[in-house]
């Protein structure tokens, strides 16, 4: 429909990525297995629990 996308550009930096809700530096993620049949997996930030990320798939 809209033929002008606008073409985002990705930049690739050695940056330690921060959890959006408690604000520390995360060098890992937790991911959470919710049963053997889970589709979705579930990370989490390591001090906090909270989920900071929902990936689809296998
Ligand atoms: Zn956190």
């Amino acid at each position: 429909m809209d033929k002008k996308r606008k073409k985002l550009k990705i930049e690739q930096a050695d940056i330690t990525p921060v959890c959006p809700h408690c604000d520390k530096e995360i060098e890992k993620l937790i991911e959470v297995s919710r049963g053997f049949m889970s589709i979705n997996r579930v990370f989490c930030c390591p001090y906090c629990h909270k989920i900071v990320g929902v990936s689809s798939g296998q």
